[in-house]
């Protein structure tokens, strides 16, 4: 400790190392020669700081936190910063930015609970797993009064409604990380920011109770979190004139619908149905017939019924509640809770058998009756949609009965999509709720709360498009924070060398080419009335096994390159999750209902099955509803988020796990690794510190800062202008660049210039 930070000057600056040796660009010799503190890796993996007590040769001895001394290769150090950088607000500011320095600041703050650090242009924050002291009112109005500068969400925020302001353009909040990261208590911090600061007209108020709402429909309990969200979403908050919230629009992204009708052990399905049977009032409790939730087959599979700390009978009267903050009006609550007893009922519909074929007929119970009534139809009409199939053969209409399997997955499909189009309808009613006025301007802050990068044991359909999605919003990141900085450096003339990073546009070639990608051809496939998820991985093996990042797996696998590693997806139940198939008797039966959601919901689905094609064609003449395949929709779903995001400003959140238990001060050192490699953080860090991060054209900067001159500058072009306005701040020739167009800062010196305006 103690050494001039000058001769510890990070060997970061230059841009020579080669990509596989960049984070490791720190020499241990360097510093076993300068006798500097060091990382010293253990045998399980952790980094221990260790004190250099002699070197000879390529040898050196060290001593360890507890005393232990050891005789180690010295290649194997690695520097550490001194003592006085420890816990640094920015990572940009470390002299060593290895990773196990990197890893130890992180540490060091949340230790103390300062759970947010920047990483350049970059916010990281570490969830807590508890509550931490840095949210309210009180925080709230000195991160607006910019009486704290400390790393946090409103702090980001805060610079996303400047921008906005400033620049007159729209800015977006994207937030990712691991499920259980954080990512949606984050996003909630920062629309409370949001609302403290554009709040006013009332609107803000409703917006924040949507949470409630879709938490409630879209979340459960998983393995890995209490609060796991099953959706992705965007909600973009628009603004008036005069900097006031006027109203908000949601969209989601891909609802885990399986989870209605199956989840695995220690897991619950959506919290909603939990809240229902836990809270429901006598009254309603009657009328819809609701049992107990362990009484359920849908809710009885995955022997998980409550979660510690949570009460679910407060949680419905809550989400109560918000439904009438965003006017839902207690009939069409009515309906909702009906829809969902309905779906709980339905798992207990059986079947009997009537022949030896295996072809069954419905068990005429009151899961049968109940069902019927709440969704308002005759017991003969729903025994009908769920044990026999109308088909058409040439001219003539035929009736197929259905076997046991056959009847179970239609019944299974019926939940599925009542459920999911009461999560679709809710969140139209809720858009509604909050539409823009007409005296909208068209600014926005949109935040991205969406499901991280997952590679598990096993991968199936789900994975494979989250983890697609996650390549495209990994590319938006790259280009932002990489490649637009370059290109725009070269295009006004500004000498830096060229820093090259890992695109990952080979990956998303991957899925995307047409025709010969693994989208398209699981679209050709999923056509196919004989395709099979096995004909589906011989087809991939087939097309594009010389393609990069991919590799054809043995039997049904295939693996794929992603950026943050290696997957290897089971096409096991691909093309059904793919197809989605609802028959065409079940969506009649629910446009023929009594109650009005179903009737919403079917008129839908007809909406939707009128578009192109994906669908087996069933050699019988295709009674099943055909519409756009799953993965194709989420695609282009995909592809509009992102062309709405190129149009804005980006601001990126990174939520970092510390621990897979949920539980308090824990951190593993190597999964919090592993998530900073993932993400790019330690990337972000090395380019923003070395380049030029801040900038502004010659025309705006001479417009903002040009009345401060104190003498007349001979010529009036803005270049001329900037340039004396820097002489007169002794801005220092290193902190700045001149190109073309732009002024290019480092980190930090146009705060100089705006004090002073502000002051001025
Ligand atoms: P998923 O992808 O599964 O939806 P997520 O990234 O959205 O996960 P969250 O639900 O936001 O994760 O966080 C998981 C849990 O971590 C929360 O329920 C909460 O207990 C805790 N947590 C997250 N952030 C904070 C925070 N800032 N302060 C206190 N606790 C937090
Ligand atoms: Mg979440």
């Amino acid at each position: 400790a103690g050494e001039d930070l000058d001769t510890a000057a990070s060997p970061l600056c230059s841009s020579t190392t080669s990509n596989s040796d960049r984070r490791w660009s720190d020499t241990g010799s360097y510093a076993a020669r300068k006798k500097l503190q060091s990382w010293f890796q253990l045998p399980h993996g952790n980094w221990e700081l260790a004190k250099i007590l002699s070197t000879s040769g390529n040898e050196s001895v060290i001593s360890l936190p507890e005393g232990k001394v050891l005789k180690v290769k010295s290649e194997t150090l690695v520097p550490a910063n001194p003592d006085i950088l420890d816990g640094v607000d920015d990572l940009m500011q470390l002299s060593y930015l290895n990773e196990p320095s990197v890893l130890f600041n992180l540490q060091h703050r949340y230790n103390r609970d300062m759970i947010y650090t920047k990483a350049g242009p970059v916010l990281v924050a570490i969830n807590p797993f508890k509550v931490v002291p840095l949210y309210g009112n009180d925080y709230i109005e000195a991160y607006k009064n910019k009486s704290i500068e400390s790393p946090h969400v409103y702090a980001i925020t805060d610079t996303a409604i400047r921008e906005m302001i400033r620049d007159e353009v729209n800015q977006s909040i994207i937030i990712s990380g691991e499920s259980g990261a954080g990512k949606t208590e984050t996003a909630k911090i920062a629309m409370q920011y949001l609302a403290a600061l554009g709040g006013g007209s009332g609107i803000e108020y409703e917006i924040l109770k949507t949470n409630p709402i879709l938490e409630a429909f879209g979340n459960a309990k998983t393995l890995r979190n209490d609060n796991s969200s099953r959706f992705g979403k965007l909600i973009e908050i628009h603004f008036s004139e005069s900097g006031k919230i006027s109203g908000a629009k949601i969209q989601t992204f891909l609802l885990e619908k399986s989870r209605v009708v199956q989840c695995s052990e220690g897991e619950r399905s959506y919290h909603i149905f939990y809240q229902l049977c836990a809270g429901a009032s006598h009254v309603l409790r009657e009328k819809l017939n609701l049992k107990s939730v362990d009484e359920y087959k849908y809710l009885k599979q995955s022997n998980c019924y409550s979660i510690s700390g949570v009460d679910d009978a407060e949680q419905f009267r809550i989400v109560k509640e918000a439904l009438d903050i965003v006017h839902v009006s207690k009939e069409d609550q009515e309906s909702v809770f009906a829809m969902l007893a309905a779906v709980l009922w339905l798992g207990d519909v059986s079947f009997t058998m009537i022949d030896n074929e295996n072809h069954v007929e419905v068990v005429e119970d009151e899961s049968l009756v109940t069902v019927a009534k709440l969704i308002g139809c005759s017991t003969g009409e729903l025994n009908l949609a769920l044990s026999r199939r109308k088909m058409r053969v040439g001219n003539d209409n035929i009736v197929q009965k259905l076997t046991h399997s056959q009847a179970i997955e239609t019944r299974d499909a019926l939940a599925k999509s009542i459920y999911a189009c009461l999560f679709e309808w809710l969140v139209e009613q809720i858009n509604k709720s909050l539409a823009v006025g007409k005296r909208r301007t068209g600014r926005s802050i949109s935040i991205l709360d969406i499901y991280g990068f997952e590679s598990f044991h096993r991968n199936s359909f789900e994975q494979f498009c989250i983890n697609y999605a996650n390549e495209r919003l990994q590319q938006h990141f790259n280009r932002h924070l990489f490649k637009l900085e370059q290109e725009e450096y070269i295009q006004d003339g500004i000498d830096w060398a060229k820093v090259d990073f890992d695109d990952n546009q080979d990956c998303l070639n991957l899925f995307e080419k047409k025709p010969l990608g693994l989208l398209s051809l699981l679209d050709e496939e999923s056509t196919f009335p004989n395709g099979t998820d096995l004909t589906f991985a011989n087809k991939l093996k087939q097309h594009l096994n010389s393609k990069p990042c991919f590799k054809g797996d043995r039997g049904k696998a295939f693996s794929v390159s992603h950026f943050a590693g290696e997957v290897t997806y089971d096409t096991t139940g691909f093309l059904e999750k793919n197809r989605d198939l609802l028959h065409l008797d079940s969506i009649q039966l629910l446009s023929s209902c009594l109650c009005h959601l179903p009737q919403i919901f079917a008129a839908n689905m007809l909406v939707q099955s009128e578009k192109p094609v994906v669908g087996p064609l069933h050699k019988a003449g295709g009674a099943d509803s055909q519409k756009l395949s799953v993965a194709t929709k989420f695609k282009s779903q995909l592809f509009q988020l992102m062309q709405r995001l190129e149009n804005t400003t980006p601001h990126f959140i990174r939520c970092i796990k510390p621990n897979n238990l949920q539980s308090p001060r824990l951190y593993e050192q190597e999964l919090v690794l592993q998530q900073l490699r993932c993400c790019g953080v330690l990337e972000v860090v090395r380019i923003s510190r070395s380049g030029f991060p801040t900038r502004m054209s010659h025309q705006k900067f001479a417009k903002r800062y040009g009345f401060l001159l104190l003498d007349n500058v001979a010529s009036q072009d803005p270049l001329s202008v900037s340039v004396a306005i820097l002489h007169q701040f002794n801005i220092l020739p290193e902190m700045y660049q001149v190109g073309y167009t732009k002024l290019f800062f480092r980190t930090g010196q146009i705060g100089v210039l705006e004090d002073t305006r502000n002051r001025t």
